[in-house]
């Protein structure tokens, strides 16, 4: 078994290592290299921790490190970028991509430290935990938690990360765990590692964390979702909270200069704008609606007469209170067009009675047309390319009765 140095020296970034073995696998396309080395400091994927990356290098060439994983035995596996690979039996050098590495250190520890704080001031229990890209859930036995409570486990954890507590990592046999009360039993045999936060938590963890609570640097909850009877709740975690703050800033204060206001005025003034948007609706509809009756007692058009009413580049609201009164006016045979700048939007009105086929004829005006759209009687609607076109085919369909 190779040494792992990553528990005892977790901020080692570099290290001399003895290839022992090194083979091409992966796709075609897609060609990775596995190599094991006598010892590493790349941390193998596992416990929501994904594996370490970095830079291979050996007597001048370099080989990218995309990801790290967990042999058979878990014998930690460099996944090598490509087919090429470093001689069995060399030495070669090994560089972590510490951001990314640092960041899981911080997500790990972070998680602890807000897990403790759920349990001690919501009485919420760990049920799983993820480290996603952006963000790192926490899944609580509760369904809810008050925001004034949420509000304390963040101050609390805040407060723990300002008193720089020691962060330590130890392995005890299975055994030995009744002298180590953990937060969150453990059913793990034969050794265990576990991770202390000094005075504050302690729980079983394979996984690699800061030195100190200080090094967590800063914890903000996200949100939360309900799931499964659950709580989840999202944290934004270590650099990636302030990255978060620099974000969430710029789009509220990019959204404040388009109203000429600070951010704190920000939610009264789009609750305002969002009113005047609700009543500017209610008013277009009501102004269709009136300009519809009109455009119908023009005297151009008769319930008992197929009416045909070609609009340019109209209104959607309009266009829809002519179709409201057509129906509700009772006219026998109808058809609206509204030729928009890119497409020609349509509805069809038409009652069949006493048996007549009218789902067939219209379904016949709309192929004829070349149009699509569908519904059934009395309103069909849709959109076609050539208004002329289908105001044809729906003149030869319901054809005016000539007055005699
Ligand atoms: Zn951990």
């Amino acid at each position: 078994m190779p040494e792992v140095l990553f528990y005892d020296s977790p901020y080692a970034r570099r290290c001399d290592a003895v290839v022992l073995s090194a083979a091409t696998g992966g796709t075609k396309t897609k060609p990775r290299t596995q190599v094991v080395l006598d010892r590493t400091i790349f941390y193998p994927a596992g416990g929501g921790q994904p594996g370490d990356r970095g830079i291979l290098r050996q007597e001048g060439a370099e080989y990218i490190v995309r990801d790290t994983v967990k042999g058979d035995d878990g014998t930690p596996v460099h996944v090598l970028e490509g087919a090429s690979r470093p001689t069995v039996g060399a030495v070669v050098s090994l560089e972590i991509d510490w951001n990314h590495r640092f960041d899981y250190m911080q997500q790990h520890s972070g998680q602890h430290l807000l897990s403790a704080a759920l349990y001690r001031i919501a009485d919420a229990n760990t049920v799983s935990v993820h480290q996603g890209e952006r963000y790192t859930t926490i899944e609580v036995d509760r369904d809810s938690i008050l925001p004034a409570q949420l509000s304390d486990v963040e101050t609390a954890a805040r407060e723990v990360i300002l008193e720089n507590r020691p962060i330590t990592s130890f392995p005890v046999s299975s055994d030995d765990l009744v002298r180590f009360p953990l937060r969150r039993p453990t059913s793990r045999t034969g050794e265990v590692r576990l991770v202390e936060i000094d005075n504050w938590d302690r729980v079983a963890c394979a996984g690699v964390h800061v030195r100190s609570t200080a090094q967590i640097g800063n914890v903000q909850t996200v949100g939360s979702e309900s799931l499964r009877g659950n709580l989840r709740l999202v944290f934004a975690i270590g650099n990636r909270a302030h990255r978060d703050y620099g974000k969430v800033r710029a789009a509220a204060l990019a959204a404040a200069g388009m109203f000429s206001a600070s951010i704190e005025d920000l939610p009264d003034r789009v609750h305002q704008a969002l009113d005047e948007i609700r009543t500017l609706h209610g008013r277009t509809k009501s102004l269709a609606r009136r300009l519809a009756k009109r455009t119908l007692e023009s005297g151009r058009f008769a319930p008992d007469r197929p009416a045909l009413l070609e609009l340019g580049n109209e209104e959607d609201a309009l266009f829809d209170a002519l179709v409201r009164e057509l129906a509700e006016q009772g006219f026998a045979a109808a058809c609206v067009v509204n030729r928009g700048s890119d497409k020609v939007r349509f509805a069809i009105i038409a009652h069949g009675g006493n048996g007549l086929p009218v789902q067939k004829t219209v379904q016949g005006v709309i192929r004829d047309a070349g149009a699509r759209g569908g519904g059934r009687e009395p309103l069909w609607q849709g959109i076609c390319d050539d208004a002329d076109r289908l105001a044809r085919c729906f003149s030869a369909a319901f054809p005016t009765k000539r007055q005699t």
